[in-house]
Parts: C-alpha cells; structure tokens; sequence
C-alpha cells in the first residue's frame, strides 16, 4: 500500500551536495516528490515508508515513525549499524555495476603500481638513480583479495585476467573460476603467509574491525604490500606503521583511515612506503545510483519487492 509518494533524502552533506543528489534522484523518479527531511511537515513525516540516506545521522531517521525501509546512495553502511539498538527498519545499500568496475579499476591500477615497483622507481629518480631492478612476471606474483562481494569478486576476477594468481578470502565458502578461494581463520592464516599483495575489500563490520592488527599483521609474507580500499579501522594504523618500519611489509596504498580527512600531522604523510589517497578508489557515480535506486523504488511500489537488505547482526 502506498502510503505517500514523498521520499525524505536524509543526509549530513554540505548543501551543495545535497542539491545534486536531490536534482539527478528527482530526475530518475518522476513520479515521487524527493525533498530534504526538513521540508516534511510532521503529517507527511507519518507518511513515510521509505527514505533515502547519505550518511544520515541515525536520530533524524527517528522522526519517521513508519519507515519501512531506507535506501543509501554509499556502498558501505557501517555508521547506520553503530547505534545501541538494531534499527526498526530495513536498510539497503547501495549495489552500483558502475561503482565495481571503479573499484575494480583502481585495484587493477594501484597494484600494477605495487608489481612494477613505482614507488622504488620514484624514490630511485629522487636520488638520480640509474637502477633496474628485478623484474617479476605476474605469474609469478600472488595477489590475494579479502572480501570476495560486490567488489572484491570482480576485482579478483579482472586480476587474474591480468596473469596474477588470485586468491580470495570471504566469510563464506565460494567457488569462482581460477581462483583459490579461502574462507575462515585458517584461509585467513594461508592468505596473509602467501600474497605478495594483499588487497582489502571487507565491510567494517564488528568481526573485521582492526582484523588487520598486530597479530594478523606479523602473518603477511615478508616484503609483500597492502593496499587499503575498503575501511580504515579494518587495520590498526600503529601496528601497520611497525610493519612498515622494519620492512617487513615493504610499502601500504591506503585509500581509506582511522579517521578522514587524514589529519596534516598524521605520519603516514611523510611516510616513504606509504601511498595516501583522499578515499577515491570507486566514489559513487549520483547518476547510475541514482537510476538504481528509482528501480529499486519502483519494484517495492508496484511489486512489493524489496531488494536485497543489510543484515544488521552481521553488520553487512
Ligand atoms: P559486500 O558485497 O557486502 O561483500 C563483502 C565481502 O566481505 C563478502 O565476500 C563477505 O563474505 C566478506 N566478509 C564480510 N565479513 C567477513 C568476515 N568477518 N570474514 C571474512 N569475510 C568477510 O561488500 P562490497 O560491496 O564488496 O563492499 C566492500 C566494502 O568496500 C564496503 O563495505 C565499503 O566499506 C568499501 N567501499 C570502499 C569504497 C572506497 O571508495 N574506498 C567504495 C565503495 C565501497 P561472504 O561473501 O561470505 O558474505
């Protein structure tokens, strides 16, 4: 049963942020009126099943006493889980083809840098430095992926293309062609002990959060890199920072931190094997989660189905 065709888009961004959002979720669902939460009256607030958030604060999300469901424009949605209790509505995160073949890019492009050395390249031309170094065939290079979802998967899969041997590691066991997928503490064990690169890609959930910390750490190969694109809190940055220190693991590409913007005196700036990047390996694209949102609108309008929905104790 329809109960209003308004939809609150509830988030923390900046005005101009959510003008854009407002403008391309309007355009995509012309049959809904998309307004920002502080525009309902408190009657139309009563008639609301369904939301659209970006980062809410989840108290805003309190004033719809009939919320069915929500539907977030971001991938990751750990911060809507962080509250005491488990939400009375379902959420539903954003599933975008557009956003894993980003990811599956920047994966692709930050690990060809790792492979062929570019940050040694970089600190040898620093110094004027002539010096070839030994070249490894992808082959003979073993790239694991933690966290074989959405992302991960593809990733894995365009990696091997690449001539890498893949391995994956997810929650679950999984069968995906031509590579080794590992599952459980002892797939974790075998995963860090064998990857020269190791690519993150798990949600931040309560059992992935600081994963990667001393103990997990002290297991990667010795000399292999990491590459950070899904949550800062899944490594602990200080024990990261020891590794790196005595070269254990020989440079980290992190896209993702403890706490974002990364502060001016954080020391993984001015760290020599540290690659920083300002949370840019897959942002989303308003336009395509736009349209996949007004899909998924209109599927719970006129067919009652709601697609897939977060599962608040797994926090994923
Ligand atoms: P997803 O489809 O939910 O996949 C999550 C994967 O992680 C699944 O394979 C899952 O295992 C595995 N996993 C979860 N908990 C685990 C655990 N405790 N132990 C082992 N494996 C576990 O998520 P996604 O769409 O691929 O996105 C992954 C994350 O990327 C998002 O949560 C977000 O934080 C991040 N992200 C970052 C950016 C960026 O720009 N940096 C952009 C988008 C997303 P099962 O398959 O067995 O369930």
């Amino acid at each position: 049963m329809i109960l209003s065709s308004i939809i609150p888009f509830v988030s923390t961004l900046n005005d101009v942020e959510e003008r854009l959002w407002l403008d391309v979720l309007s355009k995509s669902m012309p049959n809904e009126s998309v307004l920002p939460l502080r525009k309902l009256t408190d009657k139309e607030r009563k008639l609301v099943d369904v939301a659209i958030v970006a980062n809410p604060d989840p108290t805003d999300l309190q004033a719809l006493p009939n919320l069915v469901w929500v539907h977030s424009v971001w991938a990751g949605v750990e911060k809507m889980l962080q509250q005491r209790e488990s939400p009375r509505y379902s959420i539903v995160r954003l599933v975008d083809p557009e956003l894993s073949r980003a990811m599956t890019e920047a994966v692709l492009a930050w690990t060809l840098f790792l492979h062929r050395d570019m940050p040694a390249y970089a600190h040898q031309q620093s110094r004027a430095l002539w010096q070839p170094l030994p070249y490894f065939s992808a082959k003979d290079r073993s790239v694991g992926v933690l966290g074989l979802g959405e992302l991960g998967q593809q990733a894995a899969q365009a990696l091997e293309k690449q001539g890498f041997q893949v391995q994956g590691w997810s929650r679950t066991e999984k069968h995906i062609a031509n590579i080794s997928c590992l599952f459980g503490e002892e797939g974790l064990a075998q995963i860090l002990e064998q990857s020269d690169i190791l690519v993150c890609l798990l949600p931040l959930t309560p059992h992935t959060e600081g994963l990667l910390g001393s103990e997990n750490l002290a297991k990667i190969k010795p000399g292999a890199q990491l590459i950070n694109f899904a949550r800062g809190k899944i490594i602990d940055e200080d024990a990261l920072l020891y590794e790196l220190n005595t070269g254990r693991i020989k440079h980290a590409v992190l896209d993702v931190f403890m706490y974002e913007p990364l502060p001016r005196s954080h020391p993984f700036w001015t760290h020599p094997n540290i690659t920083v990047l300002p949370h840019i390996s897959a942002p989303t694209t308003p336009q395509s989660a736009a349209q996949i949102v007004a899909q998924n609108i209109r599927n719970y309008r006129h067919l009652s189905l709601l697609p897939k929905i977060v599962d608040t104790q797994l926090g994923y």
